[in-house]
Formats: structure tokens, sequence, C-alpha cells
């Protein structure tokens, strides 16, 4: 028998990594200090993998050796700070899977784009027929496709959370998108503390790795100039043109890696939008970097499906466009969204404010907005945002209002967008319950 592993968590990660341990021949124990779900609770039973749930057992947690730690449980909580006191460490549960596995990873984080960008890779590698994996903060977890796959390739999308926790794990290819502010409360709100836990994504990386980055990012650049890399730094870039890396020129993205090029027309592309254009071209970049053919990449950037909740077009409705962009929980993924669309826009925004400066959306908001549909509980922040920006300001609480009003307000050739800026706990499950919702109101118009 192993060491005493224990799990902090009972989700998607926490049992992966359960099962991993225990396959391993570690001795596991799981606590959760919530509920379990039942589906999650079946496969720990079938593992043999020990549990509790609705409470945190200190005699049974401080003996451990190591303890994995869910992503979603923030260092402050007593049993952590507990653990930290004692020096007992605390990982992740991408650094316990990444010990059992040889194969290559391709580690993608940012503030946005993180799972339109995997999925969009995955897609690519699949089509190229290799054998790979997508995990992460999407789909089956990261540690129970180590226990139960055999996989020559990963595909992992990690967020500042995961990365935390991360100490020996190397990435063979490390994606940073953008960095922008989000999830500040979990930092102190500290920028530089959040930067760091990205910037953790290339730890460990030797002279053959590669690391893409976004020459245009104004707070990932300023990072990379204060410290050394050893990867090939590979930027991509739609401001200017790079010798190794991704940048688009005119009406074309260019992709250079070592001697390889590969080069496609913007409008080709099946995701549209400035914020796709990046994540396109680090997909075609770790495309290349993989050795897939260009016809396999073209083809592939080309038929990609847009992932729900993410810019979906839902309809055309009498001449309007519906489009929902529910995962759009932060200010510079709603300047993308806005910055796409060439119609007068119906903007249904509002929710669980995490801190937001609306300063940068202004511009674009008395350009493009014709009428704001505030969509929350506590809307006071975005009327005095908004109300000398935009003709038409509505409440409502409900998401049938919302697209009610809309519709009420709409003209053909109008976008009405469901783009957030906010969470959405206020009214909503979660942000995929607020999409459901919106797609199935209009639906029904
Ligand atoms: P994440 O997984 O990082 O949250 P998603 O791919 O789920 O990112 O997209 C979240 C939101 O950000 C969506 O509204 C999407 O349209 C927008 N978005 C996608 N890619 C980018 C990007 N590169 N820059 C800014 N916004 C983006």
């Amino acid at each position: 028998m192993k060491n005493r592993l224990v799990v902090l968590g009972g989700g998607e990660s926490g049992v992966g990594a359960a099962v991993l341990a225990k396959k391993q021949g570690y001795e596991v124990f799981l606590s959760d200090c919530g509920i379990i779900q039942p589906q999650a609770k079946a496969l720990l039973n079938e593992h043999g993998v020990e549990f509790e749930e609705g409470i945190h057992s200190l005699p049974l947690i401080m003996t451990a050796e190591e303890v994995v730690k869910s992503p979603g449980i923030p260092d402050t909580v007593t049993v952590v700070e507990d653990l930290n006191k004692a020096g007992i460490p605390v990982i992740s549960e991408i650094e316990f899977a990444g010990r059992y596995t040889d194969a290559r990873k391709i580690c993608i984080t940012g503030s946005n784009g993180k799972t339109t960008t995997s999925s969009l890779i995955y897609y690519l590698l699949k089509n190229a027929g290799l054998n790979v994996g997508l995990a992460g903060n999407v789909g089956q977890s990261f540690a129970y496709q180590v226990a139960t796959q055999n996989y020559d390739i990963y595909v992992l999308e990690l967020s500042s959370f995961q990365l935390e926790g991360m100490y020996d794990f190397k990435a063979d290819i490390a994606i940073l998108l953008n960095i922008t502010p989000d999830h500040l409360d979990r930092y102190h709100h500290d920028l530089q503390e959040y930067v760091r836990a990205k910037f953790r994504i290339t730890q460990n990386m030797a002279e053959d790795d590669c690391f893409i980055f976004c020459r245009d990012d104004e707070i990932s650049m300023d990072h990379l100039s204060r410290i050394v890399l050893k990867a090939k730094s590979l930027p991509i870039s739609q401001k200017i043109a790079v010798p190794q890396g991704a940048y688009t020129e005119g009406n074309l993205m260019k992709v250079k890696y070592g001697e390889e090029e590969f080069q496609m027309f913007l409008n080709e592309l099946a995701l549209q939008g400035k914020h796709n254009v990046y994540n396109s071209m680090a997909a075609a970049l770790s495309a290349k970097i993989m050795n897939i053919s260009n016809p396999v990449i073209r083809e592939s950037l080309t038929s990609f499906k847009s992932i729900p909740h993410r810019m979906e077009q839902v309809a055309k409705v009498r001449g309007t466009l519906y489009i929902n962009d529910s995962k759009a929980t932060n200010i510079n993924s709603v300047w993308y969204a806005l910055e796409s669309i060439q119609t007068p826009i119906i903007w249904i925004a509002g929710g669980q404010d995490k801190g937001n400066d609306y300063e940068p959306l202004y511009d674009l908001v008395r350009d493009k907005v014709k009428a704001l549909i505030c969509l929350g509980i506590d809307n006071e922040k975005l009327h005095k945002s908004f109300k000398d920006k935009v003709p038409c300001l509505i409440d409502t609480t409900s998401m049938k209002g919302a697209v009610t009003h809309a519709y009420e307000m709409a003209q053909p050739g109008d976008t009405v967008l469901l783009s957030p800026a906010c969470a959405s706990f206020d009214l909503f499950r979660n942000y995929e319950d607020r999409g459901d919702q919106f797609r199935e109101a209009v639906r029904k118009l």
C-alpha cells in the first residue's frame, strides 16, 4: 500500500483523482463538506474509495501524506489553512494526474477563450487522426482519463485555480491567450497575484517546449518582459507581423513555425469575431508544432461548430438574429461580442456583478446599442454606467421578460445579444441555465 492520499472535493476532478489514486495503490479518502452527487458516489463505491460528505473530519484529513484539492475550494477555508500550517502538501488534480502519464500535453489558459480554443485544438488533432483526450475544465477530468484511457496526447484547459496547485507538472505546448482582471476576489484584489498564477503554465518548460502567447495583450507582455523562459516563444498578434508565431495581414491569417508556413483567409474561419481570430491562430500554431498538414488545419478551422453559450447563433426571427453569449461573464468578453456585431444591437446584460468597470465598453455601446435590457436583481450599476449612452433602458428579472422586450423592440436587421458581463447566480443556476432559458424563450417566439 502506498501513502495516504486525501482528496478534498467530490466533484468531477476530485472523484477522478480518487479513482486514479486508488488504481495507483494509494490509501485514498475523499472528503466533501457539501453534498456529493449520486453518480459520483456510485463511482467512488465502484472503485472502493472511502468518502464522507457534509463535513471535513480533521482526524481523517490531517493524517494525509498529500492532499489533492478541488480548484473550487479557496485557500482560505480552515481545513486548507490547517493543512498548510501542518506542512502537508496540497496539490491540484492536474498535478497529481500528470505524474501518471507520458502523453504530450497541450495546455491552454487565459481569462477568456480557454474552452473555445481547447475544443478547437482537440477537434483539429482528432481530425488529424491522433489519439487525443480533452480534459481540464471541460468534460471528464484529466485524472479519470489517465486512469481509464490510454491517450498519446492531452489537450488541457487550465484555470488559474488549477494552476495554483501545480508544481512539477510540465506542458509540452502552453498557450496563454490573454489576461484581463477576473476572479480578483480570490487573489486579494491583486492583479499581479492572478498574473503569476496564470504564468505557472510555463513552469518547468525546457528548450524544446513551446510557449504561445498574445503579443497584443499588455498584461501578458509586461510580465513576460520581467521573466526568463527557456521554452520557444511564439507570439500571436493582430497588430504586427512576427517572424515565428502567427499574425494577421490584411484579410489573411499567417502561421510560421520553423520552416513551416500556413495561411488562410479570415473569412473562411468557422469562428468569426476578432477574439476568435486569436483562438484560431493559437490552434493553427499548435497544430503546426504537432506537425499536422495544412489541408487538415484548413478544413478543421473551417468546419468547427461553435460551442453553446459562446456567441452561439440561436435563430433568426422576423429578420432579427438572436445570439446566446451567456458565458460572457466579464467585460473583456462582452467587448469582443459587441465589437464583432455590425448591426444595431439590443443588448441583454446584468446579473451578479464581480466588481465590473464598464468604461471600456462605453464607445462600442454608444455606437451600436439601441436598447439595454437589464436582467438582474440589482441593476443599479448598469443604469449608472449606461443611462446617458443608450436611448432605451429596461429592467426585468426573467429571461422570458427580457426576450419578449427585445422582440417587441427589434427591427429586421437588428441583433439581440445576450452577453451579460456578470455571473448568473442571482437569477439562474449557472451560465448554462441562463443560456438555455434564453434559447428556449427565443424558440418560443
Ligand atoms: P473560458 O473557457 O476562458 O471562459 P470561453 O471559450 O468559454 O472561455 O469563452 C468565454 C467568453 O469569452 C465567451 O463570451 C466568448 O465569446 C468570449 N471569448 C472567447 N475567446 C475569447 C478571446 N480570445 N478573448 C476574449 N473573449 C473571448
